[in-house]
């Protein structure tokens, strides 16, 4: 054990006897990397503490949310004044009205928002509701594309099952995914082969960019292509935006490419930390909720008022700092330098980014669906982690999600981020040497 990991490793193994691999997330345990997950003390703007007082520079920011760096002051007030207020209240606060506001103003092609608390609740109630909208059961997801836990879709799920090797999960019944059909990312005949066959589908759920299989783009017209072949037909688009929301603009992702979707759904940046999930469509669609309409939805703790007032903050400060042009600069000159650093070592990489969404693939193939993200070489990321905490960077633990930038991120902080990911490199060079 290494001293300067002690009280990590310490509670690593406390941890182990009442949670379950002493992590309450899969993706937060280093099984792909190799070795047990540090744990955390405390955050502060672009920076995480352990639990032995090792700072690093964090490109997780949990997994997306802490898009304005952690404990930014505007939303430590908001919170600490809600929390004067009442925790729940069981009933409807005016927060929610803002919060949904600002949502419907972020995503033009949205009229209505049902908040919920996490993303794989508004995921499986936008898929609910897409097929009581329909009156149609089918609906086809992209291999590689996570869209949360819930029984339907569970398979061919990209990041957390791709790096534990589950196809699927044990325990979700045949009966649970007979209606869910699997397409290739950036591959529109994948989808028209499906809709030639099947004549009863709802939905198409697809993350506009990707970024559980590591990010991953969609090419050309590809997302054009897939609207205008769903409204031929009269099936919904649902676009995952749980990740990919507020990262290249302050909106969607799908907007970006000038394609409308019917259903929306958000989590991680809309909550700032805290858990809140939402699904978003024009009146028409969302009528069909209760107790508008007959599609069943509910939740004690949604909209909850502490959970609103840290996404309204964070959303209100996002929108304030504007910081997409600096989110394209600073994403372009960590590509550089890991490309450079990587071509110094004769180490073959790609690497993809979206707004605020990066990461490197340690393999020479242009990485455009799952198939292609899974020629990355998983050891030599495994080196190149290890060597990034040496030297103080936080990024997730597998080669299948994406970094994060926030815009607490400073010169410093990207200096030493240059040296770290140099030395990082050169590892990664020394153990393809070994295995040679
Ligand atoms: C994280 C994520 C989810 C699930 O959200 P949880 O809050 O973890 O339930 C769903 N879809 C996408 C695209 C995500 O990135």
């Amino acid at each position: 054990m290494e001293q300067r990991f002690k009280k990590s490793e310490k509670l690593y193994n406390e941890g182990l006897v009442h949670l379950v691999g002493a992590v309450n997330s899969p993706v937060r345990a280093f099984k792909s990397v190799g070795g047990n997950p540090l744990f955390i003390k405390k955050a502060k703007g672009s920076k995480i503490i352990d639990a032995d007082g090792n700072k690093y520079i964090d490109y997780v920011l949990s997994y997306g949310p802490m898009i304005i760096g952690h404990r930014h002051k505007k939303v430590q007030k908001a919170i600490l004044k809600a929390l004067k207020k009442g925790y729940s209240f069981g009933a409807s606060s005016a927060d929610e009205i803002k919060l949904a506001k600002i949502i419907c103003d972020a995503f033009p092609s949205t009229d209505k928002v049902r908040f919920v608390n996490s993303g794989t609740e508004a995921v499986f109630s936008a898929i609910r509701l897409a097929r009581a909208f329909t009156g149609k059961d089918k609906i086809i997801k992209f291999a590689g594309c996570y869209h949360g836990h819930s029984d339907a879709l569970l398979v061919a799920a990209g990041s957390g099952l791709a790096t534990l090797s589950i196809p699927g999960s044990k325990g979700v019944p045949e009966e649970a995914v007979k209606n869910t059909l699997i397409a290739e990312y950036n591959n529109i005949d994948s989808v028209k082969q499906h809709l030639d066959k099947h004549q009863d589908i709802a939905a198409v759920i697809i993350e506009p960019v990707a970024g559980n299989m590591g990010v991953v783009l969609p090419e050309g017209d590809f997302l054009k292509e897939l609207k205008s072949l769903l409204q031929s037909k009269g099936i919904l688009l649902i676009a995952d935006e749980v990740m990919s929301g507020f990262r290249s603009k302050f909106g969607g992702a799908i907007d970006f490419f000038e394609v409308e979707p019917d259903i929306v759904c958000l989590g991680k940046v809309i909550g700032g930390g805290f858990p809140v999930g939402a699904y978003a469509a024009r009146n028409e669609i969302m009528e069909m909720v209760a107790p508008l309409g007959p599609v069943y939805q509910a939740g004690t703790l949604s909209g909850n008022p502490i959970a609103m007032a840290a996404g309204i903050s964070t959303l209100l400060e996002l929108k304030r700092q504007n910081p997409y042009e600096d989110f394209n600069k600073n994403a372009e000159r960590l590509e550089r330098i890991i490309f450079n650093a990587a071509t110094e070592n004769n180490i073959d990489v790609v690497v993809n980014r979206f707004g605020s969404m990066i990461n490197p693939f340690f393999t020479k193939e242009n990485v455009i669906d799952f198939k292609s993200a899974q020629t990355s070489d998983t050891e030599a990321f495994g080196v190149f982690f290890w060597e990034l905490i040496q030297q103080g960077l936080f990024i997730p633990p597998s080669q299948y999600e994406s970094w994060f930038l926030s815009s607490a991120l400073s010169e410093e902080d990207f200096e030493k981020t240059e040296k770290a990911i140099n030395a990082a490199m050169k590892k990664v060079a020394e153990f393809k040497k070994t295995i040679n």
